[in-house]
């Protein structure tokens, strides 16, 4: 029974709402002791050239083994540990384990020349130790910094002032790559997006999704495809990369490909998988 905060409202007992608080301040509670007991993995999942076809670069995503509810997806625990501030320290450990991994595929497929491509969350994009930790990631690690790419939202990009990061001139003067993440969902500013050193786009799901190239569909206007090709022409006359996530189907794959799109992402190509799957799919292809 709750009089609530506010003057003249009372809170309504929702025996559902207050079950998944419950369940949701569990897991907030056992962040910080799972990070000190290592039951965070990292899945890696293959970026691929859809001209070539070959594997150029693998994003980590970062996955909780909890020893009771088995593998939990970062969906739901990234938001939190954004919101408890976790993120910084759970974000470091991701950042420095994918260098290492990515630091052993180089030295055992140089020929590869395998990029990792990072999330960071708003909050360690805003945090300006990021460079010094990044720095000091890839001088631990050996990476050479062309292997590391970051990916950060558009709102990351923008940072809390919604001003464009100043971090951001300083990450790219190390030399890692910069993509912005689920391009098209957020609030682009193009006239900062031209001046900022990025070198990638990544197009968010959705578009790609509606991409269905054998005509029978309800949308016959085909308008998801066409915010892709706008989308493409956009980066390519900002010289940028593109990567389409989400891509499941083979249709869709020789539709991103017709349209120009440089890279392709998603269970079509590899769903993310442990570190040993990607060892496995280089050696195959160093053999091939
Ligand atoms: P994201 O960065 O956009 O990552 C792509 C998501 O799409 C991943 O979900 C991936 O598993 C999923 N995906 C892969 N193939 C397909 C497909 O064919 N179709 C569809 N519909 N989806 C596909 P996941 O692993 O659950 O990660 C969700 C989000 O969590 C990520 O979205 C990213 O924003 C966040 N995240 C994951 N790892 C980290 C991390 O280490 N740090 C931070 N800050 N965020 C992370
Ligand atoms: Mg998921
Ligand atoms: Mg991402
Ligand atoms: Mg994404």
């Amino acid at each position: 029974w709750a009089k609530a905060a506010g003057r003249g409202r009372w809170a309504v007992y929702d025996p559902e709402r207050s079950a998944r608080d419950i369940a949701r301040s569990a897991l907030v509670a056992g962040l910080p002791a799972a990070l000190d007991r290592g039951e965070f993995v990292l899945h890696y999942q293959p970026i691929v050239s859809l001209l070539e076809g070959t594997m150029l670069a693998v994003e980590a995503l970062v996955r909780w083994e909890h020893p009771e509810l088995g593998l939990i997806g970062p969906d739901r625990f990234i938001a939190l540990a954004e919101e408890t501030g976790l993120i910084v320290r759970l974000g470091e450990w991701v950042l420095r384990r994918a260098c290492r991994d990515a630091e052993r595929w180089w030295r055992e497929f140089p020929d590869a020349r395998l990029v990792v491509s990072v999330n960071l969350a708003a909050r360690q994009a805003d945090d300006p130790a990021i460079v010094e930790t990044v720095a000091d990631a890839l001088a631990t690690s050996g990476l050479p910094a062309e292997l590391l790419q970051l990916e950060l939202t558009e709102s990351a990009v923008m940072g809390s002032a919604g001003e464009p990061l100043r971090s951001l001139h300083r990450l790219a003067a190390l030399g890692v790559r910069l993509a912005v993440d689920d391009f098209g969902t957020g609030y682009s500013n193009l006239a900062y997006l031209r001046r900022l050193p990025i070198h990638c786009l990544k197009l968010a799901g959705p578009f790609v999704e509606g991409i269905r190239a054998d005509g029978t569909d309800a949308v016959a206007d085909h308008r998801d495809e066409r915010i892709v090709d706008a989308l493409v022409r956009l980066a390519h006359a900002l010289e940028l990369w593109v990567t389409a996530e989400a891509v499941e189907t083979a249709v869709q794959a020789e539709r991103l490909r017709a349209l120009r799109c440089d890279t392709g992402q998603g269970r079509y190509f590899g769903a993310p998988a442990p570190a040993e799957a990607i060892t496995l799919r280089l050696r195959g292809g160093a053999a091939a």
